[in-house]
């Protein structure tokens, strides 16, 4: 093996990922006076958070009556009983604070007449438990919410001491022989040079893997490298096959059309004609959750009442809204429709299909962040020096399926939530985890190994075998024989890795190793997804099965764990208990428990 120097960097903190998660997390760690570094395969504002349009979920009652109790409710409902209630809580409480800290941060809101946060209704949030008519809580800066949010964050996080280390590829994890981790090595992609960040906590904030499909709204940069990355030291992923499939993805190009436009009164049509979601769900119409309309979209082109010549998408209509509203309040999606679809949406509808915008499992973590590594006896252990926020993270507030807007909400309260808890349980005296030869010796050696790789396959044609398969195999709707033959193919592909192909030798803008190094990432991910889905023979949120239309409370009421051996891709399954109680007693102001016991779940 070549010779590879280490460049050392010590810091009590390092955050792994610079968009909103990552940012709050480093300026929160940063703020309680612990040295902070963040490390970010992109410049930070090029994160994937940029591209949020819609808003994000807070009960602040600025339109209309609301209540933590209603989010946390809508939230239990959307994640169709599989999230861990004391997290689930956590998020809808924290929820207002977060917001107002990030307009005390100088995040710029959209504004209601009388000068407070603008916010909008979105899929799955409702009045009244669930009862009454769709709520006003999503708080939007127009559909630029995220661009402002990251942009807000980032000038934030320089005022604090954190050092921010851009255009870093980090290549794995440092683990201890205790199971401690002790930090990351990484890449420096513009010079070549490699370092070693050693810290008593290292966060993950290194968000989905949504490119592991062919067809998602989410960046190229999307490729689960943190999931990846937590595989290969050992560790299980959660929840994997719960992938989030987006309603209105604009058909042929995936850009998002957020959900904010059937916030404002926007609405799907087939060819018919007919406003279909008011069959399926009378209350909600066309904001039920996201997995209950991609289903419904999915079955209307089924039964051949798609649109366009094959009959293969559906329309989403604004041509009846005011085009001064679609100004001011959807500025964003107007110029994407024009340009992706070539639509001018104040006159025509725009064409979408349901696209692959995010992913609930991830790397399994408490409310405080904290990674986990379950056991028989303990199934909530934690992994000393561990955290993880954000898409990358599995808390559990969104179960199997994440209500729209609360994305952003879970980034800012639990990248904050890390920051408190590294406060409180760091020893600031303790000294800086020592040098572990044979750990980097491990991920030198496989950095080595990808950059010399002289096999047949070049990266980009095993990405595409990949993503057609994730597509086609583990799609909106899935039966043991479509999931059956994704294990197998792939397996397949896993096996393709062995025989992977680069051409460029050279350690400075490398990209043919990046897309290597994040193909391989991604193929852990693809690979825990489908496994999981496979052995999973029920129903819920966004896991649908033909062959099992039912959810089933007694026997898949549980967590998916999933361990890959990373040199032959084999996964094993385990199953970890969902947190039913909630943080606090109802005597103390905490939900009353039996409101949000399970139950069918119609919008
Ligand atoms: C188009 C679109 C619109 C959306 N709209 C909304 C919305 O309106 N409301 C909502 O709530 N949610 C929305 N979502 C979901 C939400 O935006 C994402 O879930 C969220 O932004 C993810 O944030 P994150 O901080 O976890 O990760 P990201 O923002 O994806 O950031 C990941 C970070 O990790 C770094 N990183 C990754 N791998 C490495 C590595 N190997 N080495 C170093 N650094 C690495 C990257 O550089 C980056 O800084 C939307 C998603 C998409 C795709």
């Amino acid at each position: 093996m070549a010779q590879y120097e280490l460049i050392d960097h010590e810091y009590d903190v390092v955050v792994v990922g610079a968009g909103g998660a990552g940012l709050r997390a480093t300026l929160g760690m940063a703020e309680q006076g612990l040295r902070t570094a963040c490390i970010t395969k992109v410049f930070p504002t090029r994160s994937h958070t940029v591209a949020a349009q819609g808003g994000i979920a807070a009960s602040l009652q600025n339109m209309g009556p609301d209540s933590w109790k209603w989010h946390m409710y809508d939230t239990v409902k959307g994640s169709d009983w599989l999230g861990d209630n004391d997290a689930m809580e956590y998020l809808a409480r924290e929820a207002p604070a977060a917001i107002y800290e990030l307009e005390h941060y100088g995040m710029p809101f959209s504004r209601t007449e009388d000068g407070r946060i603008y916010q909008r209704p979105f899929g799955g949030h409702m009045t009244e438990f669930g009862d009454g008519p769709p709520v006003q809580r999503t708080c939007a800066a127009a559909d630029r919410t995220g661009h402002a949010m990251l942009h807000t964050l980032y000038g934030q996080s320089l005022r604090h001491n954190a050092e921010f280390y851009v255009e870093y590829f980090a290549l794995d994890l440092i683990m201890g022989a205790d199971g401690a981790c002790e930090g990351v090595i990484a890449w420096k992609l513009d010079d070549g040079t490699l370092h070693r960040f050693r810290a008593k906590t290292t966060v993950l904030a290194t968000g989905g893997y949504g490119r592991s499909f062919f067809s998602a709204t989410s960046a190229h940069t999307c490729t689960g490298d943190g999931n990846g990355m937590v595989a290969r030291a050992g560790l299980p992923l959660q929840d994997m096959e719960f992938v989030q499939f987006h309603p209105t993805g604009i058909y042929g190009a995936g850009v998002l059309i957020t959900e904010g436009a059937r916030g404002e009164g926007g609405y799907l049509t087939n060819s018919e004609g007919e406003r279909f979601m008011e069959r399926y769900a009378p209350n909600a119409k066309d904001l039920a959750s996201r997995d209950v309309v991609s289903r419904c979209m999915t079955l209307e082109i089924r039964e051949g009442r798609g649109v366009g010549p094959k009959k293969d998408h559906i329309y989403l209509h604004l041509d009846h809204l005011d085009p001064a509203v679609l100004a001011v309040r959807l500025p964003g999606i107007t110029e994407s429709a024009k340009i992706f679809a070539g639509v001018d949406l104040t006159r025509e509808p725009i064409p979408v299909i349901p696209t692959v915008h995010y992913n609930m499992g991830g790397i399994p973590a408490n409310y405080h962040g904290e990674v986990l590594n379950p056991t028989p006896d303990n199934p909530d252990a934690i992994v000393p020096g561990l955290m993880a926020v954000g898409e990358s993270a599995c808390a559990s507030v969104h179960g199997a399926n994440r209500l729209g807007s609360n994305s952003l909400t879970d980034l800012v309260v639990f990248g904050r939530a890390a920051a408190i808890r590294a406060g409180k349980v760091m020893d600031r005296d303790a000294p800086i985890p020592a040098i572990n030869k044979s750990q980097d010796d491990k991920i030198l050696a496989r950095f080595d190994r990808l950059r010399n790789a002289a096999g047949s396959k070049p990266t980009a044609v095993v990405r595409d075998a990949m993503q057609h398969t994730m597509q086609r195999n583990a799609a909106v709707f899935r039966t043991a024989e479509t999931l059956q033959s994704g294990v197998k193919a792939i397996g397949e592909i896993y096996g393709q890795l062995k025989d992977i192909a680069v051409t460029d030798r050279s350690l400075i803008w490398n990209s043919d190793l990046v897309e290597t190094l994040e193909l391989e990432n991604l193929m852990a991910n693809a690979m825990t997804t489908v496994v999981s889905a496979e052995a999973r023979h029920e129903s819920r949120g966004a896991h649908a099965r033909e062959d099992f239309p039912s959810r089933d409370d007694t026997n898949w009421r549980k967590h998916t764990l999933s361990w890959i051996d990373s040199d032959t891709g084999a996964v094993r399954l385990g199953y970890r208990p969902v947190h039913v109680d909630p943080l606090t007693a109802e005597s103390e102001g905490g939900i009353d428990l039996s409101k949000i016991a399970p139950k069918a779940r119609v919008y």
